[in-house]
C-alpha cells in the first residue's frame, strides 16, 4: 500500500471535532493536520449512495483543489430492520431546515422500527469510511464498523448524534452513557483509524 511520507495532511472536513480527533491521532507520526475551512475549501455536495462514494467525493475534491493529500470521513448508522437506513442519510434525518435535531432523528428511527413490527433486538451498526486521496487521483479506503443494537428509550447524555440509542455489542450501556475515552477506543471511527495508520504510516 502507498505510504504517507509528507508532514502535512489536509483533513477534508469542516467539522472541528473531526479535525481535532485526527490532529491528536496523527501527532505521534509527526504529521500536522490542516482543515478544509483553513484552506477556504467549499463543502462538496455529498451525492453518493454509499459511505465510500461520499468519502471519495470529499477527499478527491480537497486533494484536487489544494495539491495536498487529503483524508475524508463519512459515517452513519445502519439499522437492519429498516433495510440499513438511515445509512448515508444519517445526518439528513436530523435536518430541520434550521439546524440538526438528533432527538427528532432518533424518535423517527424508533417510530419506523415500531411500524415494521420487527422484534428486538434491533441490530444495527455504526460505520465509518476513511478515504485518503492523493492529488494524482489515487486513493485508499479504510472501512470501520461497530456492531450493536438500537435500544429505546434514549440513555445517556455523552457523545453526539445517535449515541443515546446505540448499545455496542458486548456492552450493557449505550454510547451515550459511555465515557468518551472508552468510546474512542472501540468505535467504528477508531477501527477505521487503526487501519489507516497501519496501512499508511511507519511505526515511530
Ligand atoms: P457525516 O459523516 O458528517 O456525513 O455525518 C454522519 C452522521 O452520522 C453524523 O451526523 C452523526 O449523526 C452520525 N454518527 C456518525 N458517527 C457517530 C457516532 O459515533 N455517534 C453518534 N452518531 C454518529
Amino acid at each position: 500500500m502507498r505510504r504517507f511520507t509528507g508532514d502535512r495532511l489536509l483533513v477534508a472536513t469542516h467539522n472541528r471535532g473531526k479535525l481535532e480527533e485526527m490532529t491528536h491521532l496523527l501527532e505521534p507520526y509527526g504529521v500536522a493536520c490542516v482543515g478544509a475551512a483553513e484552506m477556504n475549501l467549499p463543502e462538496p455536495e455529498e451525492t453518493g449512495t454509499t459511505f465510500v462514494e461520499n468519502a471519495r467525493i470529499k477527499a478527491h475534491a480537497a486533494a484536487k483543489a489544494t495539491g495536498m493529500p487529503a483524508l475524508s470521513d463519512d459515517s452513519g448508522i445502519e439499522i437492519d430492520a429498516l433495510d440499513k437506513a438511515p445509512g448515508v442519510y444519517t445526518a439528513d434525518w436530523a435536518e430541520t431546515g434550521s439546524g440538526r435535531d438528533f432527538v427528532m432523528a432518533m424518535e423517527k428511527s424508533h417510530k419506523m422500527l415500531l411500524e415494521t413490527g420487527a422484534a428486538e433486538p434491533w441490530t444495527a451498526r455504526f460505520c465509518c469510511t476513511l478515504v485518503l486521496a492523493w492529488p494524482d487521483g489515487e486513493d485508499v479506503v479504510f472501512p470501520g464498523v461497530m456492531e450493536g443494537r438500537v435500544v429505546w428509550p434514549m440513555r445517556g447524555s455523552q457523545g453526539h448524534g445517535y449515541d443515546p440509542i446505540f448499545q455496542p455489542k458486548g456492552y450493557e450501556i449505550t454510547f451515550g452513557e459511555m465515557d468518551r475515552w472508552e468510546k474512542n477506543q472501540i468505535s467504528h471511527r477508531a477501527d477505521a483509524f487503526r487501519k489507516f495508520v497501519a496501512g499508511c504510516f511507519d511505526p515511530k
